[in-house]
């Protein structure tokens, strides 16, 4: 591996401590690499070359800003799958995943050079005084961006992407589990033009001291979160010493409705979409799979054979739709889900065996009659499992859909639409896919409502989660 040190200030570094952790290929246990561990000293130079260059970047004009992140995802689309090879070696994921992410990142810095130009302003006058109203957004200032395992290129191109364009610069702090992809981002970025010190990384083994540290320097003025909810709670409290802008994309608990008039091939289709995509390693991943009474036998029975027509193996070998989950930990969890289940009267399908051998493999799987008590109903699954549940009634799914602390996305396959927009809009959820089991779009303001999240990354809204707007009351 060539970027394995820290980058800070365009300069790659063995890091304070000179301390190193290990990053391993789930597909076979075997060390990738040793990656430097930031600390403190590191956090505190990373503030010092960011504060430097933001000075620089935030008097940039934005066509500049644009034309630097458009030449970014020029080079990346160009790498697609350099990119995509090093994605499916430190997280597992298949090939076809692996690349659909890799563009998917490209996509956040051709979207943000677009909206890099066109951010608006007001001037108006003040009813009774007579003053102007002037409003204008500036850039926030610095921002920690600190991002999961699942997406270690797309997590961080849908932060660093905004960020630049607004005009901030960033420290980021990849998910140790994969810090290799964002490492490797770097070098495409300087031959973007990015300035040294406007983009920092700084991958560790110890995730809460360095982020406490750098959520408390007052130079710091937004925290950008993608993870757990658990974690982000955590970042919340942090942030609120300092007053920080925080944008929290936590965890989901989606359910997939399935209603009796709804087209079975869209809905199978969306399905395994909505499920398998990542492997199931999505905040988005289809969690709680409810279908009609009337068609759930049909509906099991097509899923079932879709599931089990799937490859399992090396996520770096051609043919191979499934890799391994990305460490033993998730692949146990996966497990104890699914015998949670069976214990309490879910019967499976296909899959539910944990393959011998070297890998955190585990095979897609489909529970029929999951119990409303299982722990995979309350829970995020994280991993290839398909839980299915049946209803009758619009009242009770609703009310069933909604009964979760997450809000992250829900699934709806109907072909009445004006009933399937009913139901959408009582859906307690930042984003709905309605007949369709994918609803990531750099275009889209992702993000959710109640304990998946605060702020929207994407869409228009992306950008203001790194800007501030600023009134001048004005005489002339
Ligand atoms: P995680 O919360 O364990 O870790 C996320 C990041 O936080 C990592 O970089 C980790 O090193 C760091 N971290 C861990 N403990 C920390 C602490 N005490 N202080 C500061 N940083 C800390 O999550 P994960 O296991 O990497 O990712 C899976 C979770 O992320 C799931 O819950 C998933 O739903 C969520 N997720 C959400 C979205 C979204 O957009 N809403 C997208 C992807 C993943």
């Amino acid at each position: 591996m060539k970027y394995t040190d820290l980058y800070i200030d365009g300069t790659w570094r063995a890091g304070s401590t000179k301390a190193r952790f290990d990053v391993i290929n789930p597909a076979n246990e075997s060390v990738l690499a040793s990656v430097a561990s930031a600390d403190i000293p590191d956090a505190d130079a990373a503030l010092d070359a960011a504060e430097a260059a933001m000075d620089f970047w935030s008097r940039q004009t934005p066509r500049h800003r644009s034309e630097v992140l458009r030449k970014a995802w020029e080079l990346m689309s160009a790498r697609l799958n350099e990119f995509a090879h090093l994605i499916t070696l430190e997280n597992g994921k298949a090939k076809a995943d692996a690349t659909a992410e890799a563009k998917y990142a490209a996509e956040f810095f051709r979207w943000f050079s677009e909206e890099a130009v066109r951010v608006d302003g007001l001037v108006k006058h003040a009813p009774d005084s007579g003053a102007r109203i002037l409003v204008q957004q500036r850039p926030a200032g610095i921002a920690v961006l600190i991002t999961p395992w699942n997406y270690p290129a797309a997590m961080g191109t849908r932060k660093i992407a905004p960020a630049l364009a607004a005009g901030c610069a960033v420290v980021i702090k990849p998910a140790s589990e994969t810090p290799l992809t964002m490492l490797a981002l770097m070098p495409l970025l300087e031959e973007a033009g990015v300035p040294k010190g406007l983009v920092n990384v700084l991958p560790t083994s110890r995730p809460a001291e360095l982020v406490d540290h750098l959520l408390h320097d007052k130079r710091v003025r937004v925290v950008s979160f993608t993870g757990s909810t658990s974690v982000g709670r955590k970042l919340l409290h942090s942030a609120a010493d300092q007053i920080l802008k925080p944008a929290m994309e936590l965890g989901g608990n989606a359910p997939l409705i399935v209603f009796d008039d709804a087209n079975l091939d869209i809905a199978i289709e969306g399905t395994m979409r909505a499920k398998m995509r990542n492997l199931g390693e999505a905040c988005t991943a289809a969690n709680r799979i409810y279908v009609h009474d009337d068609i759930a036998a049909e509906f099991t029975q097509r899923l079932t054979r879709e599931m089990a027509r799937l490859k399992v193996g090396d996520g770096i070998l051609d043919g191979i739709d499934v890799g391994p989950l990305v460490n033993a930990s998730t692949r146990d969890k996966v497990a104890r889900f699914v015998e949670d289940a069976v214990s309490r009267g879910a019967k499976i399908e296909t899959g539910g065996v944990i393959p011998e051998g070297k890998g955190f493999f585990y095979p897609p799987t489909v529970l029929s009659n999951v119990p409303e008590d299982a722990a995979c109903v309350h829970d995020e699954i994280f991993g290839p499992v398909a839980a299915i549940q049946t209803f009758k009634e619009d009242e009770d799914v609703i009310r069933r859909a909604n009964n979760t602390e997450y809000g992250l996305v829900a699934y709806v396959f109907s072909e009445d639409m004006r009933h399937a927009l009913q139901i959408c809009e009582r859906l307690e959820y930042g984003m709905v896919g309605l007949n369709r089991g994918l609803v990531s779009d750099p275009a889209a303001p992702f993000g959710g409502v109640k304990q998946s999240g605060l702020g929207r990354e994407g869409g228009h809204e992306g950008m203001l989660e790194f800007m501030e707007t600023q009134y001048i009351s004005a005489s002339w």
